[in-house]
Order: structure tokens, then C-alpha cells, then sequence
């Protein structure tokens, strides 16, 4: 089978931060990278989900709504993939320094009712808090 382009980058070299993925039938993937890889810190897999739920629903609320095509956690636990049309890399970084505050002024997680989510118990709204706060820390250094 063909190395898909995500595995053809050497995840050695990557430091936290956000970066284009891929580009292809008008989708844009960023690569939203919240730890180094193979460095032994991870997102727990309760924040990974929190943030998935918080992010999800900030993005598709806000200004760039119908330009968000899918927001969710890499398996590997270093980071998010954010597809999106139309969005620029300025405007996508701008847009996540907007909405990572809103994401961390919320103070109940949306959708994590039991008929509302696959793993309802899952969840860390501190740890996911924490994480993003530290993420939004590498977004405004960028
Ligand atoms: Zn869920």
C-alpha cells in the first residue's frame, strides 16, 4: 500500500504549533500539534475527548462555521486535525487565538450526555482547560 502523506513526514523534526497537513479537493487540513511526538508527553485520552467536544462546538458556532468541514484528535495523542474551506493559514490561526478563550470560558462539556456521545463518562474539563491553555500559548508565539 502507498505511504499516505501524513507518515511520509518525519514526526522527529516537529515541534508543537500548527501547520498545513494537506491540501486536496478544496479541503485544507491543519495540523493542529499540541506536543512533540515520540517525546513522552501525550494529551490524556479523557482531555483529547473534552477538547474534541469543546473545540467542535466553538468552531462550528462561530464566524467560520461553514467553513469548518471537521474538527477531531489525532490517535497518536499529540495534537487535532482541523479540515476546513476557504481558510487561509493567517486566517485559521486567527481563528483558533479566537476561539481556544471561548472553548475555555465554557464551563459544562456540550454533548457529553449519554445519548449525546459514544463514551460519555470520558472526559477531563480541567485537564482539556489545561491543555488548551498551554496550546494557546504556542498559537500566540506563532
Ligand atoms: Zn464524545
Amino acid at each position: 500500500m502507498k505511504k499516505i502523506p501524513s507518515f511520509q513526514k518525519n514526526h522527529d523534526l516537529l515541534q508543537p504549533g500548527l501547520y498545513v497537513s494537506t491540501e486536496a479537493n478544496g479541503v485544507t487540513t491543519f495540523d493542529l500539534r499540541f506536543k512533540k511526538p515520540n517525546a513522552g508527553d501525550y494529551i490524556s485520552p479523557k482531555a483529547l475527548h473534552t477538547i474534541e467536544h469543546l473545540l467542535a462546538t466553538v468552531l462550528r458556532n462561530g464566524a467560520a462555521a461553514e467553513k469548518i468541514v471537521y474538527f477531531g484528535p489525532m490517535g497518536c495523542r499529540t495534537g487535532f486535525y482541523l479540515l476546513t474551506v476557504g481558510l487561509t493559514f493567517g486566517e485559521t490561526l486567527r481563528l483558533l487565538k479566537e476561539s481556544v478563550p471561548v472553548a475555555l470560558e465554557l464551563d459544562e462539556i456540550p454533548g457529553n450526555r449519554r445519548e449525546e456521545c459514544g463514551n460519555y463518562l470520558e472526559h477531563d474539563l480541567a485537564d482539556a482547560k489545561r491543555e488548551l491553555r498551554l496550546y494557546l500559548g504556542i498559537l500566540n508565539a506563532l
